[in-house]
């Protein structure tokens, strides 16, 4: 059986006030039944939500251990203060701080390595899709991934697919052409390993709010999904948590 998650990216969102007050009104709702919830808030408020009894875990990890990297996280770190979950690869570090597949890669086998699930984001651009690559970009980023991962770590992956021009806009893909990018994905994972094609979750992200969810999560390969702008009002988040269940 595959886990249903339901993730809240804030990026950089919220206030230790706000951490807060939304850790408290989001525990009085947990656990909500067979889902996992989990938050991504920036790394100063992750203390705060350490305190709740929601999941959490970091929005990046650095492929490096210690040392000079002047302000970067250890995937050490991350467990040090009691996430087990990381994002990875989203689409405004792909774009913004110039990751590309091969160090998203990295990134994902470290993560694993230091037992966080990593969530990689995958997902194509406008252009991208209109010039008809996008099955081409995604299958670039996740086989980038896949062939890094031994079987065992692969099982442990959980992917976003975060279609680019679905992101802050408004403008959700439809749940057919969701579905169709998941099976996609799918099956690149089941070319590698057919019993862990059966078990990474695959999430989706791009403008998903309560009016819209349901639609999408009655799609066969949507597992779940990763919400932004949604999941920074409480009440809303909960919504799409419950139409997963
Ligand atoms: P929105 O839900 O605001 O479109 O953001 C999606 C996203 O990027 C989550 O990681």
């Amino acid at each position: 059986m595959r886990r249903k998650v339901v993730a809240g990216n804030w990026k950089m969102n919220g206030s230790s006030e706000f951490a807060r007050a939304y850790c408290l009104e989001i525990s009085s709702h947990l656990p909500v039944d067979d889902i996992d919830v989990v938050l991504f808030p920036p790394f100063p408020y992750l203390g705060i939500v350490a305190l709740s009894d929601v999941a959490m875990g970091g929005q990046d990890c650095s492929v490096n251990a210690s040392g000079a990297f002047t302000g970067d996280v250890s995937t050490e770190m991350l467990r040090d203060v009691g996430a087990r979950y990381v994002l990875l690869g989203h689409s405004e570090r792909r774009v913004m701080h110039g990751e590309s597949d091969e160090l998203v890669a990295q990134k994902c086998l470290s993560a694993l390595k230091a037992d966080l699930i990593p969530v990689l984001c995958v997902g194509e651009s406008m252009q991208e899709r209109e010039a008809g690559a996008a099955f081409d970009v995604v299958s670039g980023q996740v086989n980038a991934v896949l062939s890094v991962l031994s079987k065992a770590q692969l099982k442990r992956l959980v992917i976003a697919y975060e279609p680019v021009w679905a992101i802050g806009t408004g403008l959700t893909a439809t749940p057919d052409q969701a579905q169709e990018m998941h099976q996609f994905i799918r099956a690149s994972i089941a070319n590698v390993d057919a019993e862990g094609a059966e078990v990474v979750s695959i999430l989706y992200g791009g403008s998903v709010k309560s009016d819209n969810a349901c639609e999408l999560f009655a799609k066969n390969d949507i597992d779940g999904a990763l919400v932004g702008g949604a999941s920074l009002k409480v009440e809303e988040f909960i919504a799409i948590c419950r139409a997963r269940q």
